[in-house]
């Protein structure tokens, strides 16, 4: 069983709803992605229908294991299907809620990226909201729970997560292998969730931040060409971009630290002090500023406009970096290697 991180407040709030034995007929489950929202519904689920409800975590009855398995007559997971969650599977819960619990005590169904149900599909979920039958309990999950009606939020009980602490979440990395001066990169990176670490592991992430250290610290090593060859990579899909660009931010504001104060704790690109230290003895508290605003402009730019030309707005961005930290001039003649 996948062990959960963090969430020990939640957890002992729900274990204590199952002890208490009379829990809300509806949950909405709200927090960042992927930070174990549906681990810890997995777990709300086992617990409701366990029958040796104090067994310890690891050593699994029956149905617990079933559960886990998705194996479970009384227990149902819906998550969206090319993106959606549509009517016919709402009618497909309302189904299964008909029937009372074959097993265990509860008929549980688990509705992940809930937000993805269009909105025949939440007006149909709202009749079962509105008469709930004894026995039954819905559990959505959202990261946007703006996208839901109002009403299908309000006849919830909202269970709000937190982001994992960024050392909870170095840990964690490290345990799953990655080295820990890495692990504590990605953790500071990634808004205090697990998925968005692995995935950022996974990508070019830390070739992109050599690059875009380089192009702040040093940007004349580089040249013309090579800004624009990096501006490209950079680039190449809104994800990357932004990405970048919020890596930029995170190591422009490690350099207006180390500014300060040199050897400041609190720096998240650790493992480059000495670089950004280096860099930031010429720089002056306004110049990283006024980078800063440039780079939020830019990311602004990017993320608004869907038909923004991406590799435009970087280029600039990278040649105003360049020139206001001191790299190659545009002049004619300029050395464009
Ligand atoms: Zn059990």
């Amino acid at each position: 069983m996948t062990p959960i991180v963090g969430h020990r407040k939640l957890l002992a709030l729900l274990e204590q709803t199952v002890i208490n034995g009379v829990p809300a007929h509806a949950y909405l489950f709200t927090g960042p992605e992927g930070i174990g929202k549906q681990l810890v519904a997995g777990q709300f689920a086992r617990w409701l229908n366990c029958p040796d409800l104090g067994h310890d975590e690891r050593t699994e009855c029956s149905s617990c294991r079933r559960i886990q398995q998705g194996n479970h007559p009384d227990v149902i997971l819906e998550k969206p299907d090319k993106g959606r969650i549509r009517i016919d599977r709402i009618r497909a819960i309302q189904s299964f809620f008909v029937y009372a619990p074959v097993e265990g005590r509860f008929r549980v169904c688990v509705i992940d990226d809930a937000h993805t149900m269009n909105r025949p599909a939440q007006n149909a979920l709202l009749k079962t909201l509105e008469e709930p039958p004894a026995g039954r309990i819905l559990i959505l999950i959202t990261s946007t729970p703006s996208l839901l009606l109002p009403t299908v939020r309000s006849r919830c009980r909202r269970i709000r997560f937190g982001a994992l602490p960024a050392a909870v979440l170095a840990t964690l990395l490290h345990e799953k292998g990655i080295p820990a001066e890495r692990a504590a990169v990605l953790a500071a990176m990634s808004a205090g969730s697990v998925s968005r670490a692995v995935q950022m592991n996974a990508l070019d992430f830390f070739e992109l931040r050599e690059k875009m250290i380089s192009a702040l610290t040093d940007p004349g090593a580089r040249g013309i060409s090579g800004l624009l060859e990096l501006s490209g990579d950079l680039s190449k899909d809104r994800h990357s971009a932004t990405d970048s660009l919020e890596m930029a931010l995170t190591l422009l504001r490690d350099l207006m630290l180390t500014a300060v104060t040199p050897h400041a704790s609190g720096v998240v690109h650790g493992d480059f002090l000495d670089r950004m230290n280096a860099a930031a003895q010429h720089l002056s508290a306004d110049t990283i500023l006024s980078l800063y605003d440039e780079v939020v402009r830019a990311s602004e730019l990017i993320q608004s406009e869907i038909n923004v030309n991406r590799n435009l707005v970087m280029d600039v961005l990278l040649l105003r970096i360049s020139r206001t930290v001191g790299g190659p001039t545009l002049g004619i003649g300029a050395s464009a290697r």
